[in-house]
This record gives structure tokens, sequence and C-alpha cells, in this order.
């Protein structure tokens, strides 16, 4: 049996639940939201390893419309970052909209009556007027191809796909990857384990986090004073804001950024081998600045080594490292990073002439405004390509993407518009300058590799600017650049 909604939306992270909020206040209720995993969140629900917590402060990760006076810390813990996605669902009435378990396996669309045929995993069959992907950027785990890594006997698993019931406790446990997620995994179980061998193949540029409990004084006056929390994300805006200048306009600038990185490791590790090692050599900014006050320590802890020699394979014991040492452990995290470049859209979707997406994209993903792609009628991308941020919170850039989607909608709706489908010449034009800003950015011109670029180097992921130019620029759908089918 085929179920029918006006739209499907595949994700129910931040993204798909900001865009189930914002249509539903536009009468748009006629939604449904096909969500993955057996519980709302996305990555939130995904990154579920010790000491995951945000690095942009709650204040700010958080939606405009849903402010929450009572975040325990300035960087909400992953918990509380889902405990508050729970409220916002409850709190919007969109459970019922919900259905869990349903992974969108495919997307076509048929250019005669203007629908989407949506298949799920699990066999169900859906169309839809307008089909939205709040998929993710970070959703889909980086396996390493290491040669050997099947034949491991101990336990092993992606740090997003953390395995609660395997007791790590008086473990010898290897880390694969120092990013992001590498540097919340290892303070967290630094103490708890035997042996922890944290395998580096690029040190990051790391700052302090500024990071502390919120007061319950000043929570009582967030609540009462609401105008004290706004100004108080007003703040936080515009300090990150200012980064933006040192990633896209003056590259110099991050220089500031590098001086505090650089004091921070010579405060912080005093042996000038491990010191050397942890030292980046390319530019402060290229890959994401990371920020922890306990990374440092938990390194010079007596149960942990940093290896630096490249890892040459994964065996029934342990890993090998390109100088012939063995080092043999129980468990291994791979803290290796996520698809971000390379699998935009975690589904086939077929567009007008069956055209495959991933065809369409062969040469790297691009869209307009990271939102809609010709070819693709009535799809939508929100956190689409080049609308991620290196230097702010994501939620400003979503809540900008699901406005310029509502007024889509709403103009579809009023023209009972078959589809509208975004000009070739549009796209083209709006990739073409947006690739010539970036290319003066310090990811392309920083020195390093990372999950910003695809395959062949091309930035698809981030946005060359500031959030307020981006907002700018969603603020107001114009039909003009989108072709319209009209019965
Ligand atoms: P990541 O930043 O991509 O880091 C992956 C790490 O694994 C890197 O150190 C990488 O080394 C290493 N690696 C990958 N393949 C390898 C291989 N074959 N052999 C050895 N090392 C390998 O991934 P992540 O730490 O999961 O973070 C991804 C993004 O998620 C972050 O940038 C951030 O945007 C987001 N995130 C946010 C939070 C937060 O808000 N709290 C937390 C975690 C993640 P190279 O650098 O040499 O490639």
């Amino acid at each position: 049996m085929t179920t029918h909604r006006e739209i499907i939306i595949a994700g129910a992270g931040f993204a798909g639940i900001c865009m189930a909020i914002r249509l539903r206040e536009a009468h748009c209720t006629d939604l449904l939201i096909l969500e993955r995993n057996s519980a709302i969140g996305g990555t939130w629900y995904d990154n579920s390893y010790p000491g995951a917590a945000c690095d942009v402060e709650s204040h700010l990760y958080s939606f405009s419309f849903a402010p929450n006076p009572a975040w325990s810390r300035q960087f909400g813990p992953q918990q509380e970052i889902l405990r508050y996605m729970d409220h916002c669902v409850d709190a919007y009435g969109l459970r019922d909209s919900i259905r869990l378990q349903s992974e969108v396996a495919s997307a076509t669309f048929e250019e005669r009556t203007g629908l989407w045929h949506i298949a799920t995993t699990g066999g169900q069959d859906y169309t839809a007027r307008f089909f939205v992907s709040c998929s993710g950027g970070l959703s889909d785990p980086s396996y390493p191809a290491i040669p050997g890594i099947d034949t491991f006997s101990g336990h092993i698993f992606h740090s997003a796909r953390w395995d609660h019931s395997y007791d790590y406790r008086d473990k010898r446990v290897a880390v694969i990857g120092t990013g992001a997620s590498a540097i919340q995994i290892i303070p967290a179980i630094v103490d708890r384990v035997r042996k922890l061998e944290v395998f580096q193949r690029t040190p990051a540029w790391v700052i302090p986090k500024p990071d502390k409990a919120i007061s319950s004084f000043r929570k009582a006056m967030y609540e009462r004073l609401g105008f004290m929390r706004a100004l108080y994300r007003w703040r936080l805006y515009w300090q990150h804001e200012l980064m933006a200048i040192g990633f896209v306009v003056n590259p110099g600038l991050l220089r500031l950024f590098g001086k505090v990185a650089a004091r921070h490791i010579r405060r912080a590790v005093q042996d000038p081998v491990l010191r050397k090692k942890l030292t980046p050599s390319y530019v402060i900014g290229c890959k994401r600045i990371l920020l922890s006050n306990d990374y440092y320590p938990a390194l010079q802890k007596s149960n942990v080594s940093v290896v630096t020699d490249g890892i040459s394979e994964i065996n029934s014991t342990g890993v090998r490292t390109v100088d012939g040492a063995q080092y043999d452990v129980d468990l291994i995290v791979l803290a290796t990073g996520f698809q971000a470049a390379e699998n935009i859209t975690r589904f086939v979707a077929k567009g007008l002439g069956g055209r495959d997406l991933t065809e369409a994209w062969q040469h790297g993903a691009e869209a307009y405004l990271g939102t809609t792609v010709n070819g693709f009628p009535n799809m939508f991308l929100v956190v689409g390509p080049n609308t991620g941020l290196g230097h702010s919170s994501m939620l400003l850039m979503i809540e900008a993407q699901v406005g310029y989607i509502v007024q889509a909608i709403q103009q579809a709706r009023q023209r009972s518009a078959i589809y509208l489908n975004v000009k070739k010449d549009v796209q083209q034009e709006y990739n073409r300058k947006l690739q010539d800003e970036l290319s003066h950015s310090v990811w392309q011109s920083g020195g390093c590799h990372s999950w910003y670029q695809n395959k062949d180097g091309k930035n698809v992921t981030l946005w060359p600017g500031f959030t307020f130019t981006f907002m700018k620029r969603t603020k107001h759908f114009d039909p003009d650049q989108y072709d319209w089918a009209t019965s």
C-alpha cells in the first residue's frame, strides 16, 4: 500500500524537526518525517560516545524560536541536547508525524504527476508532492580502508556507532583518529582503560574550551528576563561571526587563533618530543579548530602513547605500524569521521528523465543556495552542498534554509504548480561565484586536506562567509530563479 503526504521529510535531526515545525506554522500540516533510527535526534542520537558534547555554545546551538534558559553548561552534553530535541518534538506536536525505523532507500520523481515516489529499506512506499532531505551532513561513518581490518579478533566500532554493551574498563584500547570526536572520547575514557594507544595521522590545532556550568542564578535570570538570554545569544552570534573574516576574507587574521593554540600547547605539553608530534604544520582553520581543556592532559597520562607512525595493517590481535611495531589491543575505536563530501544524500535519487543525483554530482555536489538542484524538481535539501560552517552554529543555516523552503512550497501551492525546478544557469552561476570565493579561503589555501573537500579537492561542504550573508540570500524566495510546470 502506498501512503500519500503533501510533504515527506527524510530525517528527524535538527534539520527535519525545524522543517516540520515551520511547515506546520505555515499551515502545511500534511507531512511526515521518515527517520532511519529508532529514536529522533539524528547525529546527536548517533554520536553517543563517552564525552560527547557540543563544541558551539548551547545558547547559540539551539533554535532561535525555542530558547532553553536551562542549559546546564556553556557547551551542552549530548544527552541534554537530545532532551532539548525531544522537548521541541513534543512542544510543537510533531511526535505523531514521525515514523521511526523508516530509512529512505530511494526517491524517484514522476514528471507527469509531479510526485516523488519514495521507498524505504523496510519496503514501505510513499508518494509526496514535495520531498525534503534532512539526512544530515555527518551521518554516515567513514570506515578506513586499512588492510586486515576485518581480521581483528577483538572488539571494533566507529565512534558514531558506540557499542555501550561493551565494557572498556581495564582494557587495552586503540583510538584511530584525532579529530573532534577523538579529542572528546580520549579524556572521557583515559582513566578507565588499562592502556590507550592513540593513532594520529595529522595533528589538530586545539584551543582552550571556555566551558563551565551555568549557575542557577544565571539560569533563573534567563528564565525571567528573556532579553538577557537574547542579549547573551546575540553576543555569542557576533563573537562567532567575527571568525568568518579570518576563514574567508583574510586568513592572516587567523594568526591570532594560531597564537592562542600555540600558547595552549606550550603550556599544556611539557615534553618537547610530544609537543612536536602534536603541533600541526598547516595553517590554523584549514581543518576544524578543536576546543578542549582535557585533551592534552589526557595524552600525557602514564597509560597513554601517541603513535604517529602510519598504520600498515590491522591484524587479529591489534594494529601494526609501518615501522613494524605491533600494538596489541582489546578494543579499536575508529574515530575516523564521516562521508561528508562524497555521499551527501543517503539514498538513490532520480530526477527528471530518470537522472541519478550521484551522476549529476560526479564532479562534486552542487545546489542553488545549498537547497535546490536543477533536474530534481520539488526536492529540497537542508544542510545541502556548501551550507556547512567552520565558525558557528549550523542551526543558523538550517533555520535560513527552512524559511526559504517554506516560501517555495507556498509559492508552488499558490500557482497550483505541478513542479518547480531551479534554472540550470542560475545554479551554475551561483556555484561559479561560490567556488571563486572558496578559492581564497584558508580551507583551500591552508596546506591541508580535510573532510570539507571531495576526492578532487573541491570544497563541497562549507559556506564561504558570514551566516548573515546566507540568511540575506535565503530570506526572500525569488520565483524567477525557477522554471514552473503548471497544468
Ligand atoms: P574528523 O574530524 O574527520 O577526524 C577523523 C580523524 O580520523 C582524523 O584525525 C583523520 O586523520 C583520522 N583518520 C581518518 N582516516 C584514517 C586512516 N585511514 N588512518 C588513520 N587516521 C585516519 O572526524 P570527527 O572527529 O568524527 O569529526 C567530524 C566532524 O564532526 C567535526 O569536524 C565536527 O564538525 C563534527 N563534530 C562535532 C562535535 C561537536 O560538536 N562536539 C564532535 C564531534 C564531531 P587526518 O586528519 O589525517 O585525515
